[in-house]
């Protein structure tokens, strides 16, 4: 099957800095990618630089971003804005600031399908009301009337959702959908989620937390200092990570293995992007880490069909993962 989304050595640049240095990634329809990594690893900005919604300091350097085969460069601001309202939208962390204060959520879910859908204000009402149903918000009827102050932070969550998804498009991009959310919700959510999955829609999971990715996404991106240090399947990934961030991360992560490993975070501090560490940018908080790692920075290699690692010695890091894990089960 032809990719729905296929972005080929992306790079985004404030200035002179850039902050995506080189990403690529593909889905097609119905599939479901994550992109993982700590705040400042390029994560979100890659998928902003895909709706073309980057801020205004920022631009697309290079690299190609191609939509259902079409080049997203060569088309027209109308052409970007017909196709973020009707093929792909994006949820955020903050709903809160997505919504508009001073309007009742069922007017601004209403908006959506007067101005789009040309529906009647009445017809519009109606629609909105089943909208917020649908993402199992109770008793619609009486809070398509309210104010997003007047609901709680998962409602809101729910709000922002089921406008993302009102107009049924093709890809949903959802920058860290839960993370302000208590654990409850936040499994409320993903359900709902993995429902419209089922029903063909494709998601872009953008997520610090390994537990959500394993729960919603089929593969999987680590993204490091601006670029994609591991990807493969989640399954592949999570059993037997071939980069040491990775591996780090699982080690940090309360939710993403049931084993009994001990909880560890990474030591250090991700990079500041305008004074990168030579070689490889993760040398400084690798345990892996050698003397050529700081003057040889590693390429994204694929060491397996479908595997791939941006580090010079992968195949130890593999087996490495492997033994531990092993040891802890
Ligand atoms: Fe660590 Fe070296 Fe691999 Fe970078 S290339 S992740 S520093 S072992
Ligand atoms: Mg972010």
């Amino acid at each position: 099957m032809s990719a729905l989304l296929e972005v080929t050595d992306l790079v985004v640049a404030f200035g002179d800095v850039r902050a995506v240095r080189g990403v690529s990634f593909s889905l097609s329809e119905g599939e479901t990618l994550a992109i993982v990594g700590e705040s400042g690893s390029g994560k979100s900005l890659s998928s902003l630089a895909v709706l073309g919604l980057l801020p205004a300091q920022a631009r697309v350097e290079s690299g190609e971003i191609r939509w259902a085969g079409e080049d997203v460069s060569a088309m027209s601001e109308r052409e970007l804005r017909a196709l973020r309202g009707e093929q792909l939208s994006m949820i955020f962390q903050d709903p809160l600031s997505a919504l508009n204060p001073s309007l009742t959520v069922g007017y601004q879910i209403a908006e959506m399908f007067r101005r789009r859908r040309g529906l009647r204000r009445d017809e519009a009402r109606r629609r909105a009301v089943e909208a917020m149903t649908e993402v199992g918000i109770p008793d619609a009827a009486r809070r398509v009337g309210a104010y997003p102050h007047e609901f709680s932070g998962g409602m809101r969550q729910r709000v922002m959702i089921a406008m993302a998804l009102a107009l049924e498009p093709r890809l949903l991009i959802a920058d860290e959908p839960t993370t302000a959310l208590d654990v409850t919700v936040q499994a409320q959510i993903l359900r709902l989620l993995r429902h419209r999955q089922r029903e063909g829609l494709a998601m872009v999971i953008i997520s610090h937390d390994l537990g959500v990715v394993a729960r919603t996404a089929r593969s999987v991106v680590v993204m490091y200092a601006g670029q994609a240090v591991e990807s493969g399947t989640v399954a592949d990934v999570y059993i037997a990570p071939a980069h040491p961030y990775t591996l780090g991360l699982l080690d940090a992560s309360p939710s993403a293995r049931d084993s009994n490993r001990e909880i560890r975070p990474i030591d250090g501090y991700p990079p500041d992007i305008t004074a990168l560490p030579t070689g490889c940018a993760f040398h400084p908080r690798c345990p892996f880490a050698r003397e050529r790692c700081r003057t040889e920075e590693p390429d994204l290699r694929e060491f397996a069909p479908g595997r791939s690692s941006a580090c010079h010695y992968a195949e130890e890091v593999l087996a490495r993962g492997a033994a531990v894990d092993h040891a802890g089960a």
